[in-house]
């Protein structure tokens, strides 16, 4: 089966929305065994919008189209896709039940002119929609189906999981296709494809794809077979031939992070950690702690942004940063120990780095970047020169890497 998608909205083509909604539906698609071939974004005009319709039922088999069933004058979906299926719209006493009881739950009384949003095209079921007050609908022309979903996307994307995927399910028969993801940390992508030789061949079932961003490499695998089990034993089979092969560098699978990785292996050992962070201003506890209970191993983090912090903070001899300047080995080494000191923890990070885009010279460019690692009262540090690329770019990488060197000695 193929895809295509339709976004509408203004606001995504003025610059003010990135349009999410096409990407995030193209990864479960793909992760459903549909492929989606084209997407166009459509401003909220009637013609428009139904001239996309028309240009997608050409390609695809089913077309997803996301905004514009709002309540307010610029929102024309609901008339656009009647016009394309030929029909009137139709109103539907208990949407408009619902609506009220949807106010009336927040304490407040439905405006008139929500009314509109207890219409929809004649001939569609409607997609319940927990999360907000415009329903979705789904229909069939011909032999094309269409999906219709509200713009914002938590209320898309349920509606997509609860309603819509089931109804794919039905119909979408054939091959199966079942995907996983292999993620490594350490290399690049040419070291990884070198290694992965002929494995990456495009007429190789599992199909295995590869894209990398900020130092992590992901290795995606698309099974295709008669039936579910089978496509699922053969993504589970080259995660394990993916595995001892890359070894080390393979830090976790499917939606697997880093942060979550070293948050399981520092419960498994009984570890408690503490961050040091200048140049990443605290990105490094901040990923820690996106992961829930995390306070049961990370225990302190400091952003030691000046000299001075670092001195009164963490205890960095004065002496030592006046020697070898702020962004140093023994200053990153120093601050990790100090962390580890102050916070009593088993395991330390002190980070410190040009993060750009100014301040760099020619022995201590942009992008060059210390990050310390304490265990056990012992401090290596790691020298890491990345891209100059841009200030987030280098705190991400920096941040990711030092996630890393902390799992790869957990892992020792
Ligand atoms: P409603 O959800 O009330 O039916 P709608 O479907 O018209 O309204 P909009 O009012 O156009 O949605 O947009 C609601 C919010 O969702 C806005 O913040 C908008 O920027 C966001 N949004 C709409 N479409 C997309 C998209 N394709 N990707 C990301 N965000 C989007
Ligand atoms: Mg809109």
């Amino acid at each position: 089966m193929k895809a295509c998608t339709v976004s509408i909205g203004n606001e995504l083509l003025n610059g003010q929305t990135t349009d999410t909604n096409t990407s995030w539906l193209a990864g479960r698609l793909f992760d459903a065994g549909i492929i989606t071939v084209g997407g166009w974004i459509v401003p909220d005009e009637i013609d428009r919008i139904a001239g996309a319709l028309k240009a997608a039922a050409e390609q695809a088999d089913i077309i997803f189209v996301t905004g514009g069933l709002g309540p307010t004058d610029d929102d024309l979906t609901r008339q656009a896709v009647a016009d394309y299926l030929e029909v009137e719209l139709e109103f539907h006493p208990n949407i408009l039940d619902d609506l009220k009881a949807f106010f009336e739950k927040r304490g407040k009384v439905m405006a008139e002119k929500n009314r509109c949003q207890a219409y929809v095209p004649a001939g569609c079921e409607i997609l319940e929609n927990l999360y907000g007050t415009a329903p979705g609908f789904w229909c069939q022309k011909e032999d094309r189906f269409l999906a219709v979903m509200p713009g914002v996307p938590a209320e898309m994307k349920r509606i997509f999981d609860k309603e819509v995927l089931p109804r794919i399910q039905k119909i979408h028969s054939g091959f199966i296709v079942v995907s996983g993801k292999v993620r490594c940390f350490g290399p690049g992508e040419s070291t990884i494809a070198q290694k992965l030789g002929n494995l990456m061949d495009r007429s190789r079932n599992p199909l295995i794809n590869c894209t990398c961003g900020a130092g992590e490499i992901l290795l995606h695998i698309v099974a295709q077979a008669q039936n579910r089990k089978t496509a699922a034993e053969m993504i589970d089979r080259d995660k394990k031939m993916l595995s001892t092969l890359l070894g080390e560098w393979v830090y976790g699978y499917d939606e697997d992070s880093l942060p979550a990785v070293i948050g399981s292996l520092l419960r498994q050992k009984g570890h408690t950690i503490a961050l040091a962070e200048s140049c990443t201003g605290g990105l490094v506890s901040k990923m820690l702690t996106d992961v829930p209970g995390s306070s049961d191993y990370v225990m302190a983090g400091w952003v030691t942004y000046s000299n001075e912090a670092k001195i009164s903070q963490l205890n960095v001899p004065a002496q030592l940063i006046e020697n070898h300047g702020a962004v140093s080995e023994p200053v990153a080494c120093a601050m990790a120990l100090g962390a580890a000191k102050k916070a009593e923890t088993d395991i330390a990070v002190g980070i410190t780095g040009m993060a750009g885009p100014g301040g760099g010279t020619e022995e201590k460019p942009v992008g060059l970047v210390y990050i310390g690692i304490c265990m056990g009262g012992e401090c290596f540090v790691e020298e890491c020169r990345f891209p100059a690329t841009n200030r987030d770019f280098i705190r991400r990488r920096a941040a990711l890497a030092a996630l890393n060197l902390v799992r790869l000695q957990l892992q020792i």
